[in-house]
């Protein structure tokens, strides 16, 4: 839990570089260091939470609420909305999830596969 250690806080506070594109007072979208599509930017919010399971009550709803509306934004900003995209966050060890601080992944330019892996 502790934010000391986590990847997201350090990238948040400046302590580790990243390629920010968008940025408010609460949320932050990066350049995924490691693209799995053509844009893969990483929506943020700067407040530490392990992953969605974790946003509840009425706070978490409206975190949740306004992470995916901002992804939804830098879409529309990055000129993905004519050809489409794909949002998705992974939680915990089944869903995948490697960062344990909550993200959306925002993946567009080519044409995704589904299932997923
Ligand atoms: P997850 O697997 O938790 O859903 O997603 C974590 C994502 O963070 C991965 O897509 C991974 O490539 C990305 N990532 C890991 N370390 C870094 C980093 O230091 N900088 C950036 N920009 N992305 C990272
Ligand atoms: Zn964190």
């Amino acid at each position: 839990m502790g934010s000391d250690s986590c990847l997201f806080c350090k990238i948040v506070r400046g302590d580790v570089k990243a390629d920010i594109v968008y940025r408010t007072p609460t949320l932050i979208a990066i350049k995924d260091i490691n693209p799995q599509a053509p844009v893969h930017v990483l929506v943020i919010p700067t407040r530490h939470l392990t992953a969605a399971r974790d946003a509840r009550g009425e706070e978490g709803t409206q975190l949740l609420g306004r992470t995916l509306a901002f992804a939804t934004e830098v879409a529309t900003e990055l000129g993905l909305d004519a050809g489409g995209y794909r949002i998705v966050t992974n939680s915990g060890a089944d869903g995948g999830q490697t960062v344990l601080h909550l993200h959306f992944h925002l993946l567009g330019g080519r044409r995704m596969t589904w299932p997923p892996g």
